[in-house]
């Protein structure tokens, strides 16, 4: 049996390398590093498989949400409301940029946040909510646009996790993970479901202005050559990664539908075990299994990693600390008693080895040993 990665892009290399090494090639012959024909060529692929109007790609996905708090205006003061259960990155970019983070509990089936929660967070001085579509599957956007029409409020969705993720309305339409709020954003963190080999990230908008806007900020602030009409930054998406991730956009479908056939064989292996909750599915979002992440009762979580890492079977804690246990973040004055969901699933939760290319003995050697160390237990 093959060594079990959390995430194994080496294996996923030995699949598509020779396409890769030809995209990249390309771009070393041609010298075009720095926006060269591959990051718009990425960028209106990206379009076309999204069904956004705009994409705008960047250095990495948090600059992606900093580009988006930049480009709305948002004035140092103005509150933002996102959740306390997801990477630092989310609330980093509001703390950066003056804007004071308004942190809610995510609900304890979905991990995402919900309609209500954000509700009773929103004050006069609310300006944004960002929803982030935790471990592949959405937040409930449509009462969350609804809710954020109603105060007249932006919403930036984080789907950095959720790249392919389909979000399913009343009306039975479909809408891709990050192209219902007014700005979506996303990371190509090697990681994530459409990663890259280095740092990238990209911006969606189906809103003209804000593009062109995004656009020239990405970039300096630059109108045409050498006249900045913005304050800006550097943050481009490097011609090489484009280029390979134009590689790695054709195989996505393929590479989400695996991951959930692998979290379909999870399901069904660990029904039987009442010690385990496996990841609820929301009715009104497709999950596309960035992470596979289970609850685990009784404080044996722990006690499992171990036991796995005795196995050589690797598994993660997303997210071990709360952000309102964090050193830079107690200025804000929050405690555990604000937060009793995020305080239970950050002693819960582990994310078991989830990618397109684990094979059915990798997938029986987990979950024996799963099933057999709670056997043991009982
Ligand atoms: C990965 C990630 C980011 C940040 O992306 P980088 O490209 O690493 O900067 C932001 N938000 C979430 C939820 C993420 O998972």
């Amino acid at each position: 049996m093959r060594e079990i990665q959390m995430v194994d892009l080496r294996a996923q290399y030995e699949k598509i390398g020779s396409e890769i090494d030809h995209a990249i090639k390309e771009v070393l012959l041609s010298t075009a590093f720095i926006k060269g024909p591959d990051v718009k060529l990425f960028e209106e692929e990206l379009q076309e498989y999204m069904g956004v109007k705009h994409v705008v790609s960047c250095a990495n996905g948090t600059d992606a949400l900093y580009l988006a708090m930049m480009v709305l205006g948002l004035k140092p003061g103005d509150e933002v409301i996102t959740t306390n259960f997801t990477f630092i990155a989310t609330v980093e970019v509001v703390a950066l940029l003056g804007l004071k983070p308004v942190i809610v509990d995510p609900e304890p089936g979905t991990f995402n946040i919900s309609v209500e929660v954000v509700r009773k967070a929103i004050t006069p001085k609310t300006k944004a909510i960002v929803p982030v579509h935790l471990f592949g599957q959405c937040a409930e956007m449509e009462g969350i646009m609804e809710l954020a029409k109603k105060h007249d409020l932006f919403v930036i969705e984080d789907a950095a996790q959720a790249t392919g993720a389909d979000y399913l309305f009343k009306n039975g339409t479909t809408k891709k993970a990050g192209t219902i709020g007014h700005i979506g954003t996303t990371s190509f963190f090697p990681s994530k479901n459409l990663g890259c080999y280095g740092d990238g990230g990209a911006l969606y908008t189906n809103d003209e202005t804000l593009a062109g806007k995004l656009r020239s900020i990405a970039n300096h602030g630059m109108k045409v050559r050498y006249q900045y009409d913005n304050i800006g930054v550097n943050s481009r998406l490097d011609t090489i990664q484009a280029a390979l991730l134009r590689v790695k956009l054709k195989h996505l479908s393929k590479f989400n539908k695996a991951r959930k056939e692998v979290a379909d064989f999870y399901d069904e292996a660990f029904a039987r075990c009442r010690s385990i909750s496996v990841p609820e599915r929301a009715s009104y979002s497709s999950h596309i299994f960035h992470q596979y992440t289970i609850k685990v009762e009784s404080n044996k979580r722990d006690e499992l990693k171990k036991f796995l890492e005795s196995k050589k079977i690797p598994s993660m804690v997303y997210y071990p600390a709360p952000l309102h246990v964090q050193k830079a973040y107690s200025y804000l004055g929050y405690n555990d008693n604000d937060f009793p969901v995020t305080t239970s699933l950050c002693k819960e939760v582990l994310s078991l080895p989830m990618h397109p290319d684990m094979e059915k003995d990798q997938l029986d050697y987990i979950t024996t040993n799963v099933l057999e160390f709670f056997d043991k237990l009982s």
